[in-house]
């Protein structure tokens, strides 16, 4: 069902600690969906440029809250998943897959975009944007 009563636009750390509070707060299962352009669950991004590059820390442990955190409060994922517009008087969001997206509340945690490189050798084997896990993932600056 393409429709929920809250709806968190992001799946970045807002959106992480979002849902951890509203789960205190007494969220009943199937009360809230994030709609989230990541690939992953909500993760912790400061480490990504510390401890997750020098490859100490696991994606797990820098997670905001477990994989089955999710699961187990009824609370749906939609990742992967891009919205191109927000309506808010119809309380609905277009998705990038041509779908509709209905809510009544509607939490906005997109973030901001990093600048990128725009210089020759910006798109070198190795030269990565630090800004997602995926990123940063594996470079041990090796090679
Ligand atoms: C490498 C790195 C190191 C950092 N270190 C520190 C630090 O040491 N201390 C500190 O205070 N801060 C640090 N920050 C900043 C901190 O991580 C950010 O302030 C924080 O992540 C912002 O959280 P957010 O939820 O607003 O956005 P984000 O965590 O960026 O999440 C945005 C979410 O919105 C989603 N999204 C965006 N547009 C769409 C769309 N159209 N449709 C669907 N989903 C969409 C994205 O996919 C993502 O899931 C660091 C950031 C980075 C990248």
């Amino acid at each position: 069902m393409n429709e929920s009563k809250f709806v968190i636009l992001g799946g970045g750390m807002v959106a992480g600690y979002a849902a951890k509070q509203l789960v205190e707060l007494g969220l009943q299962p199937g009360e809230l969906a994030i709609v989230s352009a990541d690939n992953s669950v909500p993760y912790e991004r400061p480490p990504l440029s510390k401890g997750f590059l020098a490859g100490k820390d696991t994606e797990e442990a820098i997670r905001i809250n477990s994989e089955g955190f999710y699961a187990k409060h009824g609370i749906e994922l939609k990742l992967e998943c891009e919205v191109t517009a927000v309506d808010p008087k119809r309380r609905r969001l277009s998705l990038k897959s041509g779908d509709d997206f209905r809510f009544n509340k509607l939490i906005i945690a997109t973030g901001a975009r990093p600048r990128t490189l725009n210089i020759s050798g910006a798109k070198l084997r190795n030269v990565c944007c630090g800004a997602c896990a995926e990123g940063n993932r594996g470079h041990d600056g090796s090679e």
